[in-house]
């Protein structure tokens, strides 16, 4: 097959005159009047002429050349991008779904109420906290809620001179940037070179003006945070309290539960953990869980289940008000309740010890030749930092697009910001043996190639449609259309 024949642009297979229709001229026309012509175009558009083949060529292969975890290994790191299993997808697009509408009476709605009400009571005791609200939209939306949370809560004291929010410095970007937007000042906390937070630089810093401490566990490098419960108590003490990023939720599934550790808010990635696809963006759902007590700040509407056993939607004086219109992402639920009860609590317990055993596994059969900074056992996730031997001038940057040639999807790179040559890989509990073996072998394959064929490796990828291209370029003058392309070419 010439696929590369119909890789071009669309408009690179334009010839004049070409169309992919012919239509009769109106046969009716003494009764039925063609559009005025008041109404037509003087012009031609500027669209490609081509024929239907050609277009449906050009679309289907285009369609192809996308890489996903339905077509490969996609490692990952910091985003759980695991396979989602396909009927939690025909469930959220089943027709009765489709057609419900956010505006009809909740006596009509009971069904939907119940999936709601129901993932509420899940999550609470899948995180162990006494509510949940599903209303955000993603994790960055759901700290922002959950800062807003804490805010509340602290001005219901009369507390009013907590303004800082406590942010280790391995956290991912939106933790600092929700306190932000919170209206927080945001102070960062050091690691120590096993990457969890230095307790002693933690302690430094906590005072009268500490509102919360936001830590991830396992934290972005993918190791366990130990002294949570010692960093509970001090932040607790000084009148603060614990918000846990909820992002890498997946390798404690059913082992390990925030609201034991101490933590007072959370929010859970449902398209990380709990099966909704989310490339490209969306769509997502942050819900935001908090412990005993700070139930009443969640933000409105809430699903309510009334004494009588029916399903309600209210709203209460004491909330923070709105963050979302409606009730959220509903498909996002529908995915993420399928997800959970077609599991089961024994096996959802299952997901995180084997997606930490995968880490483990492809970490320890690799570290030989990558550089791991922070020695193991990690949880679901590690970093290289770069190839071992440095001599050769291959990055991190050329090993990820070299895996591209063999079919794998690069691994996050660069992140997090504690390395220059970071190599962050989550292998998630979905794999096989077989496929990790196979990017084993690979990843050992390239670092080989580095040694011995270096330019190799720095021009890859080799079998992409597309194979390099600038960064730079694209961010300041991005090209989002064929007149952008063609308006480039001739400038
Ligand atoms: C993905 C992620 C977030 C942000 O979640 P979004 O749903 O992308 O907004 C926050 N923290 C960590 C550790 C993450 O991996």
């Amino acid at each position: 097959m010439n696929r590369r024949l119909y890789d071009k642009l669309i408009f690179e297979h334009s010839h004049p005159g070409r169309h992919g229709y012919s239509l009769p001229r109106n046969p009716f026309d003494r009764h039925i009047d063609e559009l005025p012509p008041s109404c037509r175009r003087i012009e031609a558009p500027a669209l490609p002429e081509v024929d239907e083949p050609t277009v449906v060529r050009h679309y289907t292969n285009s369609s192809t050349n996308n890489f996903g975890v339905d077509t490969g290994f996609y490692p990952l790191g910091s985003c759980t991008m695991k396979y989602n299993p396909k009927i939690n997808d025909a469930l959220a697009a089943s027709r009765s779904i489709a057609t419900l509408h956010p505006m009809q009476p909740a006596a009509t709605a009971q069904g939907a109420l119940a999936v709601y009400w129901q993932l509420q009571r899940a999550l609470s005791e899948i995180g162990g906290m006494a509510e949940f609200t599903l209303n955000p939209f993603a994790g960055a939306h759901g700290e922002l809620t959950g800062l807003l949370v804490i805010k509340a809560y602290h001005l219901s004291r009369q507390d009013a001179g907590r303004d800082t929010v406590l942010v280790p410095d391995s956290a991912h970007g939106t933790n600092p940037a929700s306190a932000a937007v919170a209206g927080f000042k945001v102070v960062e906390v050091r690691s120590l070179a096993d990457g969890t937070v230095d307790v002693d630089d933690l302690r430094a810093r906590l005072d009268g003006s500490v509102a919360a401490m936001m830590m991830t566990n396992p934290n972005t490098v993918g190791m366990f945070e130990k002294n949570i419960p010692e960093i509970a108590r001090l932040v607790h003490e000084a009148g603060g309290l614990m918000y846990y990023d909820g992002a890498n939720l997946n390798p404690m599934l059913g082992v390990a539960r925030p609201g034991d550790m101490g933590f007072d808010v959370m929010h859970i990635n449902l398209h990380k953990t709990f099966s909704t696809p989310h490339g490209g963006g969306g769509p997502g759902a942050g819900p935001v869980g908090v412990r005993s007590g700070l139930e009443r700040f969640l933000p409105d509407p809430r699903v309510v289940k009334t004494p009588g056993g029916a399903y309600d939607v209210v709203c209460d004086d004491s909330s923070l008000g709105r963050i979302s219109g409606w009730l959220g992402n509903f498909t996002v639920y529908i995915r993420a309740l399928a997800y959970i009860l077609s599991l089961g609590a024994e096996n959802l317990a299952k997901a995180g010890p084997l997606a930490t055993l995968n880490a483990n596994y492809v970490m320890n059969r690799l570290k030989d030749v990558y550089e791991l900074p922070i020695p193991g056992p990690c949880k679901h996730e590690f970093v290289f930092d770069g190839l071992k031997d440095k001599s050769t001038g291959v990055t991190t940057l050329n090993v990820a697009k070299r895996l591209l040639d063999f079919g794998f999807h690069a691994p996050t790179i660069y992140f997090p910001l504690l390395f220059h040559e970071s190599l962050m890989i989550e292998p998630t509990e979905t794999e096989s043996r077989q496929t990790l073996d196979s990017f084993v072998d690979v990843m050992r394959r390239i670092a080989a190639e580095a040694a011995q064929n270096p330019e190799l490796v720095k021009n890859a990828p080799h079998d992409t449609p597309v194979s390099h291209p600038d960064d730079t370029e694209a961010a300041l003058h991005p090209i989002t259309s064929w007149q952008d392309l063609c308006a480039a070419q001739t400038s």
